[in-house]
């Protein structure tokens, strides 16, 4: 029997003809752009008379923003594969700024729907919603209509959308410009090399400890250098933010994020409660690692180091049928999905110069169909990667024909399928390791994320709500932001660590993202909420695929703690779904320990 050869090259050619120099594209965009600006028209000439006939213009409305969204996604998705395939491609730039364009024009729109959402009365808003078409859509357009009723004035939000573009906003586009300049030099075979941000963030995956030790000197030093510059700039911008909270009447400072992601504050406790009571084996882990590496206890720079040196490759042929055989374990859909996208070319993962780094999944709701981005270069954790990626594809696959308003879910729940399809082949490549090492490499390897995600990601949120209570009395100095990070850190890692990272703050791009506040805790809520429903999925077996289907179909249309209730029978207030989560990982640790006991 021949087995089937995969390409590992994708086809773009289904949606548009002709790459970035598509005439079908242009045309598409063509009409996506008359379909947003009449969209737009409609929203202006539309005054609610809040009495029942505002349900037919909104259903109308509705229907116009479904039919431009989706064209604007087709667009944007094709863009985005045509710049990450070819980062020379000058043209797919040029389309870049025209897709942008459309999008600020939409979202404006789309704030002047729901800001008319917020006018019509309790009232009618009920009678409107007892619709069997709106009725689906119940939980969306109210969330949109209460978000909206939380702000300023429509007038008063233009103007700090219009202020914030050379305020807050530029004040993170200052960030990338000073971090892009920054040079970090290191020693390397006698000569001293000028290493960019991401390059010696590299090093500290070195197998070589004095590489780690002295980049990271080195890495401090630079960061010191600019610590003034980025200190002023993470000022003004959480300055720029307390204050529009203020306007808005928001205390604290969590209600935005909590909101985005639609959860509750106390899950949110209950989730970092949980992992403060488990850190002991975590801290164990550390200790272990330190004496396997032949320290006393390790530093910051070396929690990315690997275990051991061997690494197996794995060609793209086999990481695609391991892949599919290991999904073929839990459920049949979900294999078959996997089939489809390998077999229909959904993948890039030459490897190949001129591709952009890293690795995503995009949907084209037209179509239904989705692409996988990535270089597959043969190491295990480029088979995690990609089945991590096809668990979002198989997300947008499990959605298709959900309305499309209740397909924008947050980021605390957009990493459950990812995580999960990562967790069904990272733990059967643990399984079918050839040797202890190699089965020490791959434990290892999701231990390290583990950490990442209870100790770092902790560091990182205990960080940032100090520092923004401290801001809302002032500026916070240089010598401050050092110490609320290293003693953030320090907690988090429950003093394991023999030296800490106090510039975190400054080498975190994540602190001076402007589109998304708080880019922490979804994270690991993400990871626990994925791991939660993979201990579930381990108990029930294959039937779980049905379920696990339907709890991803609503996502994005209700509550973290009304999914995990409706589908999982759990409350997120209480530890127990957070613990059995946690236990996962400490199985991992204590299988670790357990085979580096006599090393
Ligand atoms: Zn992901």
């Amino acid at each position: 029997m021949t087995a089937a050869t995969y390409s590992d090259v994708w086809n773009l050619e289904v949606f548009f003809k002709g790459g970035s120099g598509s005439a079908e594209l242009a045309e598409h965009l063509k009409v996506t752009k008359e379909l947003i600006e009449a969209f737009e028209t409609k929203v202006n000439n539309w005054t609610p008379l809040n009495k029942i006939n505002d349900k037919i213009y909104l259903k109308e409305l509705l229907s116009d923003f479904e039919h431009a969204g989706k064209k604007l996604r087709q667009a944007s998705a094709f863009v985005g594969c045509l710049q990450a395939q070819n980062t020379e491609d000058k043209k797919a730039y040029a389309l870049e700024a025209t897709v942008t364009a459309l999008s600020a024009t939409f979202q404006s729109a789309l704030s002047a729907f729901d800001n008319l959402l917020s006018s019509i009365n309790d009232e009618v808003w009920a009678q409107v919603l007892d619709d069997e078409y709106l009725t689906e859509l119940t939980f969306s357009l109210t969330e949109r209509r209460e978000r909206a009723k939380d702000k300023l004035s429509i007038e008063e939000e233009a103007l700090i959308s219009a202020l914030g573009v050379d305020g807050y906003h530029s004040w993170g586009q200052l960030y990338d410009l000073i971090v892009s300049k920054i040079k970090i030099p290191v020693e390397e075979n006698g000569e001293v090399n000028q290493l960019s941000v991401g390059q010696a963030s590299n090093r500290f995956s070195s197998t070589d400890r004095d590489v780690r030790a002295s980049v990271f000197k080195s890495w401090e030093n630079s960061w010191n250098e600019q610590a003034d510059y980025l200190s002023k700039t993470l000022n003004h911008l959480s300055g720029f933010r307390l204050n529009v909270y203020k306007k808005r009447g928001w205390e604290d400072v969590l209600k935005e994020p909590l909101s985005i992601n639609r959860m509750q504050k106390e899950t949110l406790e209950t989730m970092w409660a949980v992992i403060t009571e488990n850190k002991k084996p975590l801290v164990e882990y550390l200790n272990r690692k330190a004496k396997l590496l032949g320290i006393e206890k390790l530093s910051w720079f070396d929690l990315d180091a690997p275990y051991g040196k061997t690494e197996s490759k794995v060609s793209y042929q086999e990481g695609a049928k391991f892949i599919e055989q290991n999904f073929a374990q839990f459920g049949e859909k979900m294999s078959a999905f996997a089939k489809k996208a390998f077999e229909n070319q959904w993948i890039e993962a030459e490897d190949r110069p001129g591709k952009a780094p890293g690795g995503f999944c995009t949907g084209f709701p037209e179509s239904e169909e989705s692409r996988i981005f990535m270089t597959y270069s043969g190491t295990p954790s480029n088979v995690s990667t990609l089945a991590h990626e096809l668990g979002h594809g198989f997300h947008s696959y499990a959605m298709r024909g959900v309305q499309y308003l209740n397909r924008g879910y947050a980021m605390n729940v957009a990493e459950t399928a990812s995580t999960f399809a990562e967790m069904i082949v990272a733990d059967a490549a643990v399984k079918n390791a050839k040797d202890e090492e190699e089965k020490l490499a791959l434990l290892d390897d999701k231990i390290q994320r583990t950490v990442a995600l209870l100790m770092n990601i902790h560091a990182r949120f205990l960080f940032e709500t100090r520092f923004y209570e401290e801001r809302k009395r002032g500026p916070v100095s240089v010598e401050t932001l050092n110490e609320l990070m290293e003693g953030a850190q320090k907690e988090a890692y429950c003093e394991a660590l023999d030296e800490y990272h106090p510039l975190f703050w400054a080498s975190k791009l994540h602190f001076f993202i402007t589109g998304v506040p708080f880019y922490n805790f979804p994270y690991t809520f993400g990871y626990l909420f994925s791991l939660g429903i993979y201990a579930q999925a381990l108990e029930e077996g294959k039937g779980y695929e049905e379920k696990y289907i339907a709890l991803l179909r609503d996502t994005a249309s209700m509550t973290v703690e009304d999914l995990a209730a409706k589908h999982l029978q759990v409350d997120l207030v209480q530890k127990d779904f957070w613990e059995k989560a946690v236990q996962i990982c400490i199985d991992d640790i204590e299988e670790f320990l357990q085979l580096t006991e006599k090393k």
